[in-house]
């Protein structure tokens, strides 16, 4: 078992870490890799085009197979055109989808303000655009220099960091999270196990909700939430009619005790 982690690892490790689910993975590289060791094709990383096939063909002792293609021209290097997504952020209303489906968390921005991209953390993956609600996301050539090898490993590891603390990060808020979810929930428990493998990598852990307090917060909703908001309009009528201290004090403490519960 040991073994075949360290080789999904191998493989994981000539992966872009672009994390665009292009080779059919929405969940990014590392379930790619998986799937490559236990026989899927190893040509089908789309920002990795043929050098990346070759080399782990190579790694693997595999025939080398022509990788997929993608819409942008190709390199020098054999990949394809790098690019980077920036916002017309004029035109942006600040709904955050944006932020949430970018697995690198490269913009950055808060409700109803404009948000921007971080140029040199995008990896042009794509996955903001269609989230967005204005489109006004653009793709653009990335015009920087194509980069050395050293730089591109480097690269890479920390945009597999970056990944790992945003699943964290999601899979802190999936027990909380009131809104849609923009990008479809991604296996964390895969990630867990990796990272439970590697001081490389931020730690990723599996968020349960404890059974017991299911079932306690069940109750609180059917029958204290019940409760609270009776005795609330009860004692909005009543201060409708005269004004009386002490009520309106009990109207605040009923008040906040509903948002504490339904905040749960
Ligand atoms: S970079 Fe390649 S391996 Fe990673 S998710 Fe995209 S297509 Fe799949
Ligand atoms: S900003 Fe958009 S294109 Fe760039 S990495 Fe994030 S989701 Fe991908
Ligand atoms: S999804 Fe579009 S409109 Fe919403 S914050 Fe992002 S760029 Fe702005």
């Amino acid at each position: 078992m040991n073994a075949q982690i360290s080789l999904i690892q191998q493989v994981d490790a000539f992966l872009p870490q672009t994390q665009c689910g292009l080779c059919g993975h929405r969940d990014g590289c590392l379930p790619y890799a998986k799937s490559i060791v236990e026989g899927e094709a190893a040509n089908k990383c789309v920002p990795g085009g043929q050098p990346v096939a070759d080399a782990i063909a190579q790694l693997l002792d595999r025939p080398s197979l022509q990788a997929e293609q993608s819409v942008w021209p190709i390199q020098s290097d054999g990949r394809p055109q790098r690019m980077k997504a920036v916002i017309r952020e004029d035109e942006c209303i600040g709904c955050t989808k944006c932020i949430s489906a970018c697995p690198v968390d490269a913009i950055i921005g808060s409700g109803k303000l404009m948000h921007t991209v971080l140029t040199d953390l995008c990896t042009g993956c794509e996955l903001c655009i269609a989230p967005c609600p204005v489109d006004c996301i653009d793709l653009v050539e990335d015009l920087n220099p194509i980069p050395s090898e050293a730089f591109r490993i480097q690269e890479q590891n920390d945009l597999r960091n970056r990944y790992y603390a945003h699943i964290q990060r999601e899979e802190q808020r999936r027990i909380t999270r009131k809104g849609p979810i923009v990008r479809a929930e991604i296996d964390t428990e895969l990630f867990a196990q990796f990272s439970a493998q590697s001081n490389s990598v931020p730690t990723v852990e599996v968020v349960h909700k404890a059974p017991e307090l299911a079932v306690k917060l069940d109750a609180k909703s059917t029958i204290e939430l019940a409760k609270i908001r009776t005795q609330i309009k009860k004692l909005e009528k009543q201060l409708s009619v005269r004004e009386d201290q002490t009520k309106r004090q009990q109207l605040v403490e009923l008040n906040q005790q509903l948002i504490s519960l339904q905040g749960c």
